[in-house]
């Protein structure tokens, strides 16, 4: 009888846990006295009056076959179970130990505070060494429940500084991705040797990427600053063929980087003697165009030796600022001047048309027209709207030699444009107009083979090729 009623009892448990570690991975701990925890392998059994009647506190009572208790940890999308709570330390440390030589750094694993649900993640903590001055942020280790918290600005020596205030090393370490740790009861198979699962969660990963092509890219260059080979990126992108391939601004490729799941964020600080140059000095000048600069000083490299704190993000450099310095050689900064305003851009000063005549020599396609083209022609009907190519204020609107109804219109930046053959002419000299405004319509006036705009763009007074401006 007894007996029947501890096997019914058993069944709800088994129905009780399952729905538990199915639907939500996660079971609930009743009661973290601390933020800090050291003992924390039986934090995610729930326990009930029975168990404190069997005095067995940490053993589930009851056992599905194939399955157990193992810890889950999970960084981005990726998911390893490690069987034990000393192996998912073990692994974390052994990650920041790559980095810290000697050992000041402990991976710990607390609550995690910004989860609703009871989990877990890790933190890492200097441990305190006696010796020394920077006792801020660390643990001591000697059975204290909490940090000595001093604050920094307090303990920095008084006076001069000199090579002597500043310890060498590793000064902080923490993990750069979020890292979340529940107990799950899963498939003993899910289980992963701590080694595998190190090597997924730290080991570079081969991760799919988009790289939005910038202004001046080459293909080339793009492999050489992604590290991504230059047949690799034509592989896996249908729109390159091979390395002669065009590209566009903004176009998106897809590319692979190695890179880890969870990566490391350290910060050492070294003795350096070396050459070293200034960031340039640049002087803003309201009235010139971005694309306006001259260079007034021409730099030169300074020689220092120097504390330096460097941060790295596992191997790569992030930041290099220089704690203290005493200089050999002075550098000398570049100083650059550079205008401010955006110059004007230029557009098609017609929607559709066809391009029947390019800019440069021809031969004359009637009596009286020159052999040396000097704007471009695109075949339209009479009565197309014809738009201002960029913003500016009309200087010429009427009858022009061989133009026939021809609108000149000066812009800001020096530039002229003109518009021929027109059959209505809407704007006066004088009048401002903005860039895509209706000036005129189409037409077949002058001296003209057929309905077309002809269109030029000229820079200090001679007409260039429109096709390097149009936008
Ligand atoms: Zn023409």
């Amino acid at each position: 009888m007894s007996n029947n009623n501890h096997s019914s009892y058993g069944l709800i448990k088994v129905g009780v846990i399952l729905k538990m570690a199915l639907l939500t991975a996660f079971l609930i701990v009743l009661y973290f006295p601390q933020n800090d925890i050291e003992d924390y392998s039986d934090l995610f059994y729930t326990r009930s009056s029975s168990d404190a009647e069997s005095g067995d506190e940490n053993k589930p009572e009851i056992d599905v076959p194939g399955y157990e208790n193992a810890y889950l940890i999970k960084v981005n999308e990726t998911i390893v179970y490690l069987k034990d709570s000393d192996q998912v330390k073990k692994m974390f440390q052994d990650t920041i130990d790559k980095y810290d030589d000697k050992g000041n750094f402990q991976a710990s694993i607390l609550r995690n505070s910004s989860r609703e649900l009871t989990a877990l993640t890790v933190s890492v903590n200097q441990v305190c060494d006696n010796t020394s001055d920077q006792l801020d942020d660390c643990i001591v280790t000697a059975g204290l429940e909490k940090a000595i918290d001093v604050p920094s600005s307090e303990i920095q020596p008084e006076g001069e500084l000199s090579f002597d205030s500043f310890e060498l090393g590793v000064k902080d370490v923490h993990f750069n991705e979020p890292v979340e740790i529940v107990q799950a009861y899963v498939k003993s198979d899910n289980i992963m040797d701590i080694k595998d699962a190190a090597s997924l969660i730290t080991e570079n990963q081969e991760t799919q990427q988009i790289y939005k092509v910038q202004s001046g890219d080459t293909l080339s260059e793009i492999s050489i600053s992604t590290g991504v080979p230059l047949e690799d990126i034509i592989d896996m992108n249908d729109a390159l063929e091979n390395e002669g391939s065009t590209i566009f601004v903004d176009q998106e490729l897809l590319i692979t980087v190695p890179k880890p799941e969870l990566s490391v964020v350290w910060t050492e600080q070294t003795r350096v003697e070396e050459a070293y140059d200034l960031p340039i000095e640049y002087i803003y000048n309201d009235e010139w165009y971005t694309n306006q600069k001259v260079t007034h000083v021409q730099p030169s490299a300074g020689y220092h030796e120097a504390i330096a704190s460097v941060t790295r993000i596992n191997e790569d450099m992030v930041s290099n600022d220089t704690l203290y310095e005493e200089i050999k050689m002075q550098p000398v900064a570049k100083v650059v001047e550079i205008g401010t305003i955006v110059p004007p851009t230029y557009i098609k000063p017609l929607a559709g048309g066809r391009l029947t005549s390019g800019f440069g020599k021809r031969k004359a396609p009637k009596a009286g027209a020159s052999t040396y083209h000097k704007g471009v022609d695109w075949a339209t009907p009479v009565g197309t709207s014809v738009y201002a190519s960029s913003g500016g204020v009309v200087a010429f609107a009427g009858w022009g030699r061989g133009y026939g109804n021809v609108v000149y219109i000066n812009h800001p930046d020096g530039k002229q444009t003109r518009y021929g053959h027109l059959s209505r002419i809407n704007v006066s000299v004088g009048q401002s107009v903005k860039q895509g405004e209706v000036i005129a319509a189409s037409g077949n006036t002058g001296v003209s083979t057929g309905p077309h705009l002809h269109f030029e763009i000229l820079v200090g007074g001679t007409q260039v090729n429109p096709f390097d401006y149009l936008y």
